[in-house]
């Protein structure tokens, strides 16, 4: 890092900063260095945290193949499992779900996002990435100008700032890239009102498929992670301290929400993590601001219950990455503002079915005067009979489920 004659902070630039290293920063960070795009990752976390960050872990298969394009999906190829079976339970019973042979036959492979993150991290040093850990973006100044640039605060505490062409904003819904937009940029928004408290168990998968229970008390699910983790998600009131209840009253609650008396036991364990995820979701409009773009959760937020928002954040990267590479080569941003209208085509479309799964799962508070009602509550029961019975609403299902 220099002293230069124009900063009075310490100064280093690069042609496009690229702000955290989630999915989507070490996509970017490594199609760009593939590319010979001077470049630099600022994460404000240390290594072992966003190695250890357990969050999504189910690949779709668009996702895959943007990964193998650029010869990044080795890990996955070698340690994921595919997937593609999903089994509802409600009051009138069970039904399975073989989508990996409905819509266009194609399944999920499961590899936990931590994993994912490390194979792209090593990837991106090993081609001569540079990163900087411990290092947070405070702000991107003079977006619309000609001479953007981030600051942060360093690993010591003391300011920095990098100059930059580009700035990319992937450090996820809190960070810096959604603070410095300007004022009038736009955020549709929407609170489902749900919360879902989010548990890894040291415990094997309880059964061999996806399990979505709709239940009065609330949602149930349960993901398969590895053959010894399995994360299950309990609907719970909003505000609710992750640490609210025991490990048995957590155990108790799904066994009865997944009806194991009917349907077999769960296979219990100690809960290792526990979070409280709410429901929401938003979209930024344009995810272009001047030489500021956005990508992965900091583009929008998905809420999760139909898993979109990791697979969004890699599809992103790459088009970001060619659009990028593009802009510089040719001095101008025609190709950055046909980023942003190409993703947020792809956004809406994950958003869409994202709500049409969340109110297929949940009562949606506030969805009706007469709360938890009998209207909605036999919508929900109509939409489950039709996935049960109507194969034509099954392909229709298995293409959104997997698909990005
Ligand atoms: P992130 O992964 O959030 O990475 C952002 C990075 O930026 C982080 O490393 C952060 O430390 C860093 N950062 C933040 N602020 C700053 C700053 N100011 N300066 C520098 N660095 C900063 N998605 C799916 O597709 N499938 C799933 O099954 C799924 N399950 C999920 C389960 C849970 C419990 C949660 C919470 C999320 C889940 N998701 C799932 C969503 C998925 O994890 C996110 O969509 C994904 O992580 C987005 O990637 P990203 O790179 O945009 O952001």
């Amino acid at each position: 890092m220099t002293e230069s004659r124009n900063c009075r902070t310490l100064c280093e630039s690069a042609d496009v900063v690229v702000l955290g290293a989630g999915p989507a920063g070490l996509v970017l960070g490594n199609l760009l260095v593939a590319a010979g795009i001077d470049c630099v990752v600022l994460e404000r976390a240390d290594r072992s945290h966003i190695q250890t960050r357990a969050r999504a872990g189910f690949l779709a298969p668009n996702t895959v193949r943007v990964l193998d394009r650029h010869g990044l999906a080795e890990g996955i190829h070698r340690h994921g499992r595919t997937h593609g079976t999903c089994e509802f339970r409600t009051a009138e019973g069970r039904f399975r779900l073989d989508y990996a042979a409905l819509g266009r036959g194609e399944q999920h492979t499961v590899y936990p996002q931590q994993n994912l993150v490390t194979d792209l991290l090593a990837r991106y040093l090993d081609a001569g990435g540079r990163i900087r850990f411990g290092t947070e973006a405070l702000a991107v100044h003079d977006a619309d100008g000609a001479a953007p640039y981030v600051t942060t605060r360093e690993p010591d505490g003391r300011p920095a700032r990098w100059d930059a062409r580009y700035v990319a904003g992937c450090d996820g819904r809190h960070g810096a890239a959604r603070r410095s937009l300007p004022p009038g940029a736009v955020r549709h928004r929407h609170d489902y009102g749900v919360s879902w408290l989010g548990l890894l168990a040291e415990a094997p998968p309880s059964l061999d498929a996806v399990g979505y229970a709709v239940h009065d008390r609330g949602f149930a699910g349960h993901m398969a992670r590895s053959p010894q983790i399995t994360r299950y998600y309990l609907q719970c009131g909003r505000g609710l301290p992750a640490d609210a209840w025991s490990e048995e009253r957590i155990w108790d609650e799904l066994d009865l929400r997944m009806r194991a008396a009917d349907h077999g036991p769960l296979h219990r364990g100690p809960i290792i993590e526990r979070c409280v995820v709410d429901l929401a979701c938003d979209v930024v409009d344009s995810l272009r601001h001047g030489s500021l773009l956005l990508a992965g959760d900091a583009a929008s937020l998905t809420a999760p219950a139909a898993a979109k928002g990791a697979n969004l954040a890699v599809l992103e990267a790459e088009l970001l990455a060619g659009a990028l590479a593009e802009a510089l080569a040719q001095g101008n941003g025609a190709a950055l503002d046909r980023y942003s209208t190409q993703c947020l085509a792809y956004i809406w479309r994950a958003q869409e079915f994202t709500q049409w799964m969340t109110g297929l799962l949940h009562a949606i508070p506030g969805q009706d005067p007469d709360e938890g009602s009998f209207f909605h509550g036999s919508l929900r029961r109509a939409r489950l009979d039709s996935l049960r019975t109507s194969r034509a609403h099954q392909d229709w299902f298995a293409e959104n489920y997997v698909g990005v």
